[in-house]
């Protein structure tokens, strides 16, 4: 990487070797700048035969620091939700659409405070969504709030006006259906909880359909 313009994960992608090669050099992109601050990569989880591919923002706090994806709080209710719906979840591929945490602090030594990433940020941490696209071919796409929306569909997509709904979308050269939802932290954030939840809940119903 040698300007800021240049931000790209694409370097540093295998074209061989699976899920463990991709997981494998994942942990060394230098595609942007957000490895600098975070603890480590957090790659996606699951089989590489999923029906269903899982799709958030970007790691969080706890994700960070155990190196997993959707191990805090929003990843422990979107499980319920998912089970709820019909999904079992130790049966989806869960990943984010940027791999490193990004983060700011009010003052040093004080919480860490998720930032929501650029999409430069987002562009450049691409390559690693289309390579585990290539490899799981999910027959849904469920994606989890604006910035997997954005990072998928394009700038103008808006999850409020498509939630709950079946799209068909060409991406990476691979025609992809896709339910968007919110994103499960929105719902820990929200004034009335069981209202979002029932949302989202609602929203995976509709991609528990299509697997069925
Ligand atoms: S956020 Fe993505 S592109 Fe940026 S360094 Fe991390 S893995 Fe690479």
């Amino acid at each position: 990487m040698s300007a800021e313009d240049e931000y790209t994960a694409e370097p540093f992608v295998p074209e061989r070797g699976g899920l463990p090669a991709l997981r494998r050099a994942a942990a060394d992109c230098r595609g942007c700048p957000l490895h600098r601050d975070a603890t480590q990569t957090v790659f996606g989880e699951g089989d590489a035969d999923a029906r269903v591919m899982l799709v958030g923002e970007q790691p969080g706090d706890q994700e960070d620091r155990q190196g997993k994806p959707f191990v805090g709080p929003a990843g422990k209710l979107l499980d319920r939700a998912l089970a709820e719906a019909g999904i079992d979840p130790a049966e989806a591929y869960v990943t984010n659409a940027v791999k490193h945490f990004k983060f700011t602090r009010a003052e040093p030594r004080k919480r860490r405070i998720h930032k929501a990433p650029s999409l430069r940020e987002m562009t450049a941490c691409g390559p690693w969504l289309a390579a585990e696209l290539a490899v799981v071919e999910p027959e849904l796409i469920v994606v989890l709030g604006a910035t997997a929306g954005k990072a998928l569909l394009g700038s103008s997509f808006r999850v409020t006006q498509v939630r709950g709904s079946v799209l068909e979308e060409e991406i990476h050269g691979r025609r992809e259906r896709l339910v968007p939802t919110v994103h499960p932290s929105s719902v820990l954030r929200a004034d009335d909880r069981e209202a979002a939840y029932r949302g989202l809940v609602s929203d995976l119903e509709t991609a528990a359909r299509i697997l069925s």
